[in-house]
């Protein structure tokens, strides 16, 4: 497999000033042409270390893609730097420079020297035209390496890193792909996983590597292959192998979202549910009616906030509102929204998402989720590290991951 590394040049991306979008749209291109990316690099409009690091990146990496850095002005290195690199002489191309005077002075701008060091190439290069901007990017292959350099503005990275570019990356590759699957697991945390996973987690076609997300966790499962069709034969195996034993903690696959794989669970079982939400504040109904045909399944819910919404709303007792942040109240709500909404599920969050300890002295992170089914209900007592926000999201994902337990493992009535 061919190995390629991304260096991004510009004092404004080492600021903070820039975000650069531009190397993960390349990093995930290369995958899907199927060259290795293994390095990433920033460097700021530096000579000394714009030359070091091509020459760095030259002396491990197959190719090397540069971002940025090809205009006209003086700050912009990246052409001559190449060419210093890669021990070039640069050379003017008399039909670019003549190209470029015509742009100029066909739109009435001044044109001075400066612009024509955009018709310079290094003796081993070609340009790759760049019919959105003044300035080409270029494509050089010397000693068996390949340096491929696209300019910075957007409008012309794009057009030229979709076009040009990848057809060079596909021919280098001799049509290999990189292929991800990702598996969504819920209800498991990410060492727990790994550790299950034993020896699956050091296989090598495909790789398997976990990342840990609020309250999920996601196996990446990738695999190189001389085509799409090969690399997903290489991958359904091993998925086979991870699911036989995760079991129905795998959710989903790709973007499926947890809410979206919990409404699925429920439509084809003909359930459907219902929510009362205190500390949550709603974000579990807005979750759930993010999917598109969520009525189908998602009846409605309440935000009740304050004792006196939890009675008025959902009638419960004002014995029963006085610790607000309990397993009782949760299983009281839970069972109430189920009751008034007709629903085959009610589920209830409330919990104190901080920062402060709240008035009945309950711990920052201390949530109570509550799933009221046909045959029972069933009440979890959580402790949540993070922020207010990180709180509130990780009490949604756990009524999402309760909730759908209850649909797929349900108790005998
Ligand atoms: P120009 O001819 O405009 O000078 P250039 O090839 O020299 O083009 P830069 O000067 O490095 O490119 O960047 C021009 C603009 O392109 C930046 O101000 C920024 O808006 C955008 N840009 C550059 N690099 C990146 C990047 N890595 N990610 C996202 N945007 C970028
Ligand atoms: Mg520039």
């Amino acid at each position: 497999m061919k190995i390629a590394e991304i260096v991004s040049v510009g004092t404004e991306l080492l600021l903070g000033q820039i975000v650069d979008t531009h190397a993960p749209t390349m990093a995930r291109l290369l995958a899907e042409c199927g060259i290795g990316c293994q390095r990433r690099s920033t460097v700021g409009d530096n000579w000394d270390r714009l030359v070091g690091t091509l020459r760095d990146a030259l002396s491990r990496s197959d190719v090397v893609i540069t971002i940025g850095g090809l205009g006209p002005t003086a700050d912009d290195l990246t052409r001559d730097a190449i060419a210093e690199a890669l021990g070039d002489k640069l050379i003017r191309e008399p039909e670019a420079a003549a190209r470029l005077e015509r742009f100029f002075t066909g739109r009435g701008l001044p044109f001075s020297e400066s612009n024509l060091r955009q018709a310079d190439r290094p003796e081993s290069a070609e340009f790759i035209a760049n019919p959105n901007g003044t300035a080409p990017g270029l494509l050089c292959r010397k000693g068996g390496k390949v340096v491929i350099a696209l300019p910075g503005p957007r409008g012309e990275f794009d057009p030229m890193a979709f076009g040009p570019v990848k057809t060079v990356l596909q021919t280098l590759s001799g049509g290999q792909v990189i292929h991800s699957r990702i598996l969504r697991v819920c209800g498991l945390g990410e060492s727990h996983v790994e550790k299950v996973l034993g020896a699956i987690m050091d296989r090598t076609q495909p790789t398997v590597a976990p990342y840990a997300h609020v309250g999920e966790v996601h196996l990446r499962l990738t695999a190189s292959a001389d085509d799409m069709a090969t690399a997903d034969q290489l991958i359904d195996p091993v998925e086979g192998e991870i699911r036989a034993i995760l079991g129905d903690h795998v959710y989903g696959t790709d973007a499926t979202t947890l809410e979206a794989a919990v409404l699925q669970e429920l439509r084809s079982r003909n359930l459907t549910v219902a929510t009362a939400e205190s500390m949550s504040g709603g974000g579990l109904a807005e979750r759930l009616t993010s999917v598109p045909g969520a009525s189908e399944t998602f009846v409605g819910g309440v935000v009740v906030y304050s004792g006196q919404a939890k009675q008025s709303l959902l009638g419960l007792s004002s014995e029963a509102v006085s610790d607000p942040v309990s397993e009782e109240v949760a299983r009281a709500l839970a069972e109430a929204v189920r009751h008034k909404l007709g629903a085959t599920f009610g589920v209830a969050v409330t919990g104190n998402a901080g920062p402060t300890a709240d008035r009945g002295g309950k711990p920052v992170g201390l949530v109570y989720v509550a799933v009221a089914g046909p045959a029972e209900t069933r009440v979890s007592e959580s402790s949540f590290r993070g922020t207010r926000e990180d709180v509130r999201r990780r009490a949604s994902q756990t009524a999402l991951t309760m909730l759908r337990g209850q649909a797929v493992r349900p108790a005998k009535p």
